[in-house]
């Protein structure tokens, strides 16, 4: 079976680039996405069809980049449920408020859904040895998909990062090097071994997979919904990829006809301590700066500088989104609300889209009628320090 992909297209420069040998970032230093043949997809599948296949993100196979099925590394992600926390929606002025509860994953976060997807593709083109930077989260996540799949995995993060994400990386056997520093530097590390030992590049947004493995967070909300947009997507960005995922989701959906109207608006939402997309989209800028000294309790948010900055700026201003940034006492307070009020095991990632629903909402920027997804990324047991 192939796949519907029909190039990698650079969303900088336009130029082409080959889906069927490994590919990073493009010639001009933009990250990749992958394009496909939309109408091919309609005429072969329909969403009735996709519904009524298994719960995992694999029911969404021509609208992802691996032609065989024998090469999908899959460990049950994705199809997690859409909540309704009406308690909650109802205290905090919003009584369409929904969480899509991605904390259900493998390893405990949606890294699962790019993890599962990059690795996928890394199988499928023949890489045996794959490198990345991670937060934490990404690491955890890919050095299980990496030991599913028969794929060594080499992983840089901050030595501060949650003990819980280093502790994964032993328990999957990927090589795990501590960096005193944050992601930017883990970056740096991980380019030296990739220079010197030829390892494969997985670090976010320098392989075009990832991101193809977090849509299926848009295209899942759609479905759950009954093929439809809500009004609105909160998502806590770090590099932004599941924002940018969702974006597509929602744009492919539109193509295809599956879904009518208005796309989500899409809401960024980073922590005081580091908020790099939340300036940049406030002072009007195409791209951001590198955020000086990063400090924040929501380790996933802590990246100083993004990639794909560009494209999540395009998103948020072309859904008519905003970019709030939350501070890390209202993380803390909307993580124990999350867990007493709606019995929700919410990330101080996830947690932040909550603390930014009630900013938006007290400014009046959500309305009460209005339909929100807050997208919770990960589980409040991959931070026992926290709880
Ligand atoms: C990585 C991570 C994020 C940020 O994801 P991006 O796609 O890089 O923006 C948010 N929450 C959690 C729990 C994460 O692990
Ligand atoms: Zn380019």
């Amino acid at each position: 079976m192939p796949s519907f992909v029909t190039h990698l297209a650079c969303p900088r420069c336009g130029r082409r680039h080959d889906p069927r040998v490994p590919q990073n970032l493009c010639s001009c230093g933009s990250p990749l996405l992958v394009e496909y043949d939309l109408e091919a997809v309609g005429a072969d599948v329909t969403k009735e069809a996709v519904a009524a296949r298994p719960p995992d993100m694999w029911r969404y196979r021509e609208l992802l980049p691996v032609g065989d099925p024998a090469d999908a590394v899959s460990l049950g992600e994705g199809c997690t449920p859409l909540l309704r926390p009406s308690e909650l929606g109802a205290r905090i002025g919003i009584p369409g408020l929904r969480v899509k509860d991605d904390g259900l994953n493998p390893t405990g976060t949606f890294k699962a859904r790019g993890a599962s997807c990059g690795i996928s593709m890394a199988r499928a083109l023949g890489i045996e040895e794959v490198a990345l930077p991670s937060a934490g989260n990404a690491g955890a996540a890919w050095a299980c998909y990496g030991a599913a799949a028969g794929i060594t995995v080499h992983v840089a993060m901050p030595r501060d990062a949650p003990a819980i994400a280093k502790l994964e990386c032993g328990l999957y056997g990927a090589e795990l090097t501590l960096v005193d520093g944050l992601i930017s530097d883990a970056g740096r590390l991980i380019a030296e071994g990739i220079a010197e030992h030829g390892w494969f590049d997985a670090s976010t947004l320098k392989e075009p997979y990832r991101i193809e493995g977090k849509k299926t967070l848009g295209l899942e909300i759609a479905e759950q919904l009954g093929w439809r947009s809500p009004n609105a997507v909160v998502y806590p960005a770090g590099g932004g990829v599941g924002l940018i995922g969702i974006w597509r989701a929602f744009a492919q959906l539109s193509a295809l006809g599956w879904i009518q109207g208005r796309p989500p608006r899409l809401v960024v939402t980073q922590a005081e301590g580091c908020a790099p997309l939340v300036k940049a989209f406030a002072e009007g800028k195409d791209v951001s700066e590198y955020w000086e000294g990063a400090t924040t309790i929501a380790a996933g948010l802590r990246v100083p500088h993004a990639l794909g900055d560009f494209l999540v700026l395009r998103a948020i201003r072309e859904t008519g989104g905003t970019a709030v940034a939350v501070s890390d006492d209202a993380i803390r307070e909307a993580f124990s609300l999350l867990g007493r009020e709606a019995g929700i095991s919410a990330a101080p990632e996830g947690a932040a889209t909550l603390a930014a629903a009630i900013a938006l909402r007290e400014r009046g920027e959500l309305g009460a009628d209005d339909e929100v997804v807050l997208v919770n990324t990960g589980s409040a047991l991959k931070y026992p320090e926290l709880l």
